[in-house]
């Protein structure tokens, strides 16, 4: 297959949605989305859809991973500095963020999940990935502060933990159910003088979990 046509023809897709910055386009069009999918799902890999991985969960629709990454680049020309995720899954947004990010720490509560993305980046060489295996309800204090936090599964409050790991000057996007009773992507930016909550369009994404299994 001619993935390098199908993976232009998405991009375009992305920029006649709205996603416009540059390194968020090239990394989109740089990473093998095809490569994070079974063998049964590779021909459906760069159409605008959310596909299953496994163990009840999914990657989520490239625009979505574009949005997010956008968000969290937005008003940057330079990489972002340590990022965490929260959700490895099979690992595809987790290679994205690489490309954009001079560090980046991802986490899966699902020992499957995990192996599996483990699986799916050797031989991509990204030697700023580093994929972890734990409860990330919690963070990974050990990477904080982080330029950046993203989850890709949804609970009821963002956990105080990234707030605390999140670094001034930081940014952090994440889907939460609002007041309404509904998720939605929420923007958390973290200045000397406090946090400020921005709620944005609803979403859906798997739950977050807590624990690991
Ligand atoms: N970014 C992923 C999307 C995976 S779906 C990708 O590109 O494939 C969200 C993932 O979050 C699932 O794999 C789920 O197991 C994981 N998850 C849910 N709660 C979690 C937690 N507390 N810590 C770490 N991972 C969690």
């Amino acid at each position: 297959m001619d993935s390098r046509a199908l993976r232009a023809a998405m991009v375009r897709k992305l920029q006649a949605q709205g996603v416009s910055h540059p390194a968020v386009l090239a990394a989109m069009g740089a990473v093998e989305r095809h490569r994070f999918v079974d063998t049964a799902l590779v021909n459906q890999a760069y159409e605008d859809t959310s596909l299953p991985i496994g163990l009840g969960q999914t990657i989520s629709k490239p625009n979505v991973v574009a949005r997010m990454i956008e968000l969290l680049c937005e008003g940057r020309t330079e990489k972002l500095g340590r990022v965490l995720e929260i959700g490895t899954g099979c690992g595809y947004q987790a290679a994205v963020l690489s490309q954009v990010s001079r560090e980046i720490y991802s986490m899966e509560r699902l020992r499957g999940l995990h192996e599996k993305a483990r699986e799916n980046v050797r031989g991509l060489r990204l030697a700023n990935l580093h994929l972890l295996f734990g409860d990330g309800m919690l963070g990974f204090a050990q990477g904080a502060p982080y330029a950046a936090i993203i989850a890709a599964a949804g609970g009821e409050a963002i956990p105080q933990a990234w707030i605390d790991q999140l670094a001034v000057g930081g940014r952090l996007v994440a889907p939460a159910v609002t007041g309404v009773g509904q998720q939605h992507l929420v923007v958390i930016d973290k200045t000397a003088t406090g946090v400020k909550k921005t709620v944005l369009e609803p979403v859906l994404f798997v739950p977050l979990k807590s624990g690991v299994a």
